[in-house]
């Protein structure tokens, strides 16, 4: 077999068999075919898609790059979740302590940031000390002492997705259906969780800009999660602005421990317990929703929550002097403001805009090799739906890099649509899809 070959039957809009997919996927994560080629190929798939068949071919062949973790020595139900990538989205900061303090064991790998979308482990490495790598071991160990590990990607675990995430990140590949569904499942199958809950975000700073669009990939990853024999539910929500106010790594620390002391935002919160109620279905521990969220309130006001949090970077090496007092935590030396220059609502704020202002800011990778700046970002002031005099702030802007500010605040200024009248706000929850099928809120 040969990949030329490979690319141009993918190119001209052929089915490729489950033969030939393997042989992409595991020559490229060898080292055997280059970037270019792989790039090539990513960039067909990207235009000419893949069919069903063939994306299950593509996660199996991804699985098949590395281990697959056994997770039958942590004792209790093991339930992943997993975001399909936003703007401002921190909610593993907070639903992995919160289902851990109300019993569920969650062994989860996370990612770093992709094109304007922050990662989970970025945002947790802006805590000084708190590292991601371990072995299997430790791992295991902090699920049964503490309910919650997380880790980062090992070389051993679908090697694959880290190579293919990080060429599409450069490559402009990361928005196909197919792409991102064999990157998630992959991980979360070979992760050995028993069961997986996965918040798939539509909208203007998701990868998914349509609802349809959104569905279609919750369908997709929960087809190939019953198929492999792992029960999954997709909750698809709202990403047609950023998520709470906080957008970069240090900012939306502090927000996540907020949200856990029960001061956060109301988006995030309502976003944490749908998600976190949904976990604790799936899981067994309760019965419905009502009970869910009776149990996920308790955890929040009687400070189990956060104090799981505390627990968890501990045990992850973080420094807990930063999560008591967080203004210990990195900040960047220079701030600005956004200001409005009229009257009126907030009717839009383009999520994706203000994802690719904050990499600009320093808090995402403009290429592989850059170099995070933790305490970079920026802080929203107005979201959906909120009155605005001429003059006020809108947002403020952190950055390492003085001459950053005056670059992104047009970014920013133009990211928003102030128009007089209050707006119709978008659903902050679409619906989910399961093996029952889907379910649209109204
Ligand atoms: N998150 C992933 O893990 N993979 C993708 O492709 C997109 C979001």
């Amino acid at each position: 077999m040969r990949i030329t070959d490979i690319i141009l039957k993918k190119r001209n809009g052929e089915k490729l068999s489950k033969e030939e997919i393997e042989f992409a996927v595991l020559n490229f994560a060898s080292g055997k075919i280059p970037d270019y080629q792989f790039a090539a190929f990513l960039m067909a798939i990207y235009f000419q898609k893949l069919d069903k068949s063939e994306t299950l071919a593509l996660t199996r062949a991804m699985i098949n790059s590395g281990n697959v973790i056994d997770l039958s020595g942590i004792k209790g139900v093991k339930v992943d979740k997993h975001s399909t990538g936003g703007v401002g989205d921190k909610t593993s900061l907070i639903v992995g302590p919160l289902v851990a303090a109300a019993g569920i064991k969650i062994a989860k790998l996370s990612g770093r940031g992709l094109g304007h979308t922050g990662g989970t482990i970025d945002k947790l490495e802006s805590i000084s000390g708190f590292s991601v790598e371990m072995t299997e071991q430790q791992f295991f160990k902090n699920v049964n002492e503490i309910g919650i590990a997380i880790g980062g990607q090992t070389s051993e675990l679908v090697p694959a997705d880290k190579k293919i995430y990080a060429l599409r990140d450069v490559t402009c590949t990361v928005e196909n259906i197919s792409l991102i569904a064999g990157s998630i499942m992959s991980k979360k199958i070979a992760s050995g969780a028993d069961k997986i809950v996965l918040d798939v975000k539509v909208g203007d700073g998701a990868f998914m800009n349509a609802p349809e669009d959104a569905f279609a990939l919750g369908k997709e990853m929960v087809e190939i999660g019953e198929g492999m024999g792992k029960e999954t539910i997709a909750v698809i929500t709202d990403m047609n602005q950023p998520l709470g106010n906080a957008i970069g790594n240090s900012l939306e620390v502090i927000e996540a421990i907020e949200t856990l002391k029960g001061n956060g935002p109301d988006d995030l919160h309502t976003l944490c317990m749908e998600v976190s109620a949904h976990m604790m279905i799936v899981s067994g521990l309760v019965k419905n929703k009502v009970e869910a969220m009776a149990r996920l309130e308790k955890s929040i006001s009687s400070g189990a929550a956060f104090n799981k949090f505390r627990q968890w970077i501990a045990a992850q090496g973080g420094d807990v002097k930063q999560i008591n007092d967080t203004s210990k935590l990195p900040a960047s030396e220079f701030s600005g403001e956004v200001i409005a220059t009229q009257d009126g609502f907030v009717h839009k704020i383009g999520a994706r805009k203000i994802g690719l202002a904050s990499v600009v800011l320093g808090a995402g990778r403009e290429t592989k090799e850059s170099k995070i700046d933790f305490g970079a970002g920026i802080y929203l002031h107005k979201k959906v739906g909120d009155p605005v005099k001429k003059g006020e702030s809108l947002a403020k802007m952190y950055s390492g890099q003085k001459e950053k500010l005056s670059a992104t605040k047009e970014m920013i200024l133009s990211a928003y649509t102030i128009l007089p009248g209050a707006p119709k706000k978008n659903p902050l929850i679409y619906g989910t899809v399961s093996k029952a099928g889907e379910v649209v809120y109204k």
